[in-house]
């Protein structure tokens, strides 16, 4: 049935568009595609291919590749000859890297499918995949994304459920035209304040992680659904604690004066900061009061302010209201805030 169907392909030619080859327990590439210069479509899903042959290399026109659901272990370098492939599909197979030099070649690629593999990292060469609109990488044990990835400036979906992920780099707002990120079932913490910058993105989904509170910011996210079903959210109950006072450490005394003289450009700072790149680089880590607006380095204190989400969201029922993280830096700041801050309480 197979050769029938290949031997057809072959009468075609250079003219033959389309081979589909699904499901027909193919256990080898066929290695005749060298005679099909024309190809457009290359259909082998459901099979058991372990392999891509070489022969591959010579489907420059070749704009959809299917081999879902089959047995390859990586993304073969073969591929990056591939100049004219627009949609590659390899969910469902055993692939736990990319090979050097893969993105390279697939500069027009737009959609890239990757769910239900093995991958625990992703190259810093997946920045090349410059086109890329729509990345999935569902079902796989990635613990983190690498920076690049949010240099693909035309990426407008980005779905990453059921991995192991625990932080989202702050880079991500860098994804100026994401509509769609999806981050279901992971170990994500925090979200970076990045997100907050993405004005185009429409639908979140952060269910399943250990989220409680979201960065300052998020609020005027102009979402159109927002699901954040099974996170420990923080919620708006009354509970009394009794305040410490913590004793400052020596580094945190000495940077907040020097990150407060920098703020106000004082020459002298300014000038020994320039000879002292160590400090430099620990003050870079600062933060800022969200009551006072001066800077402090490690210790503050975790506030919440509990807001409305926007009427136009369609969110998960169990978010009343949105809790944002506010660090501040001091009782002293903590005593005077207003009634809609509250601190966190260790129960
Ligand atoms: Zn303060």
């Amino acid at each position: 049935m197979t050769e029938k169907m290949l031997v057809r392909a072959l009468k075609g030619g250079k003219n033959t568009r389309i081979v589909t080859l699904n499901g027909k327990k193919i256990t080898k590439m066929p290695s005749v595609l060298d005679k099909l210069p024309g190809l457009k479509t290359l259909d082998l899903q459901n099979n058991q291919i372990p392999k891509v042959c070489s022969e591959i290399s010579t489907l420059t026109q070749l704009t959809v590749l299917n081999l879902g659901n089959n047995l390859l272990k990586e993304i073969p370098e073969e591929m990056k000859y591939l100049t004219s492939l627009k949609k590659l599909h390899l969910f469902g197979n055993k692939i736990r890297k990319f090979a050097s030099g893969v993105c390279d070649g697939l500069q027009n690629l737009i959609l890239l499918n990757l769910n239900n593999n093995r991958l625990t990292w992703l190259p810093q060469e997946i920045s090349r995949l410059k086109r890329l609109k729509y990345l999935s990488i569902n079902h796989n044990q990635l613990a983190r994304i690498p920076k690049e990835l949010c240099f693909l400036k035309n990426l407008s979906e980005l779905h990453l459920n059921y991995n192991q992920l625990i932080c989202i780099p702050e880079e991500i707002k860098f994804l100026k035209k994401l509509q769609k990120f999806l981050l279901v079932r992971n170990n994500i913490e925090f979200l970076p304040k990045g997100v907050c910058d993405l004005k185009n993105l429409r639908i979140l989904d952060i269910a399943g992680n250990i989220i409680r509170t979201f960065p300052s910011g998020f609020q005027n996210l102009k979402l159109r659904e927002f699901y954040c079903e099974g996170n420990p959210l923080f919620l708006k109950e009354p509970v009394t604690a009794v305040q410490q006072d913590d004793a400052w450490s020596l580094q945190e005394i000495t940077s907040r004066f020097i990150m407060n003289e920098l703020a106000k450009k004082n020459p002298l700072v300014m000038q020994a900061i320039a000879r002292h790149p160590l400090v430099k680089n620990i003050i870079s880590q600062r933060r800022k009061c969200g009551l006072c607006g001066k800077y402090f380095l490690k210790i503050w204190l975790e506030c919440v302010e509990f807001v409305r989400p926007s009427k136009r969201w369609k969110i998960s029922g169990n978010l009343q209201l949105v809790p944002l993280q506010i660090l501040i830096c001091s009782y002293k700041c903590f005593n005077q805030r207003g009634p809609n801050l509250f601190g966190i309480a260790q129960v």
